[in-house]
């Protein structure tokens, strides 16, 4: 992709490991969830790419929904104060129910999600997280299946953006600012 404002800085997480880590979850999703039904919750729009790589290599049913969601706080920082923009289509009661997250930075809007969902009490809930920045974490979350530890840089691609673009790269980038 052409990169004329030269945002695509370091490259974090080249393509080939993105595909690899994601067959490997796939693989161990599909373990855990034996004899299962699944339903996969993406969270828009970062999640898009590795949602739809990930169930490409699931062995179990699987049902997939979306949920959009946005933060109050400044474009950097969160604050903890989600605002649903869109909610699931279905009803997750009783179900086994697993969020895909592409990062989880302060794991602040993760948290209110999780408390949002388990109030529709599901019969599981798990988050399978592609990165996090273990760094600024500032509430604990159980995130089940981690793709990468990341450091603290801003980055794109692999569905992340800045201004809406460079998601559709097939690596991960930390931006240039
Ligand atoms: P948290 O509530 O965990 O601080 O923030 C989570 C959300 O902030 C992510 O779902 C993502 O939309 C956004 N975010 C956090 N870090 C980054 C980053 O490095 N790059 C991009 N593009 N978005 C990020």
């Amino acid at each position: 992709m052409s990169d004329a404002d030269g945002a695509i800085g370091e490259v974090l997480v080249a393509a080939e490991d993105l595909e690899r880590r994601v067959r490997e979850l796939g693989a161990e999703i599909s373990r855990d969830y034996a004899g299962r039904d699944l339903v996969m919750i993406g969270v828009l729009k970062g999640a898009v790419l590795f949602i739809a790589d990930l169930m490409r290599e699931l062995e179990v049913p699987c049902e997939i929904d979306f949920m959009a969601v946005s933060s109050y706080g400044s474009a950097t920082d969160s604050s903890g104060v989600v605002r649903i923009l869109k909610d699931l289509d279905a009803a997750i009661e009783g179900r086994d129910v697993l969020v895909v997250e592409d990062i989880v930075d302060s794991g602040l809007t993760l948290h209110y999600l999780l408390k949002t969902l388990h109030a529709r009490e599901p019969r599981s809930l798990e988050v399978c997280a592609l990165l996090t920045k273990p760094e600024r974490r500032r509430v604990d979350l159980p995130i089940r299946y981690v793709g990468f530890e990341i450091p603290n840089r801003f980055v794109i691609g692999y569905g992340l953006d800045h201004g809406q673009r460079y998601r559709n790269l097939r690596y991960v980038a930390a931006l240039n600012e």
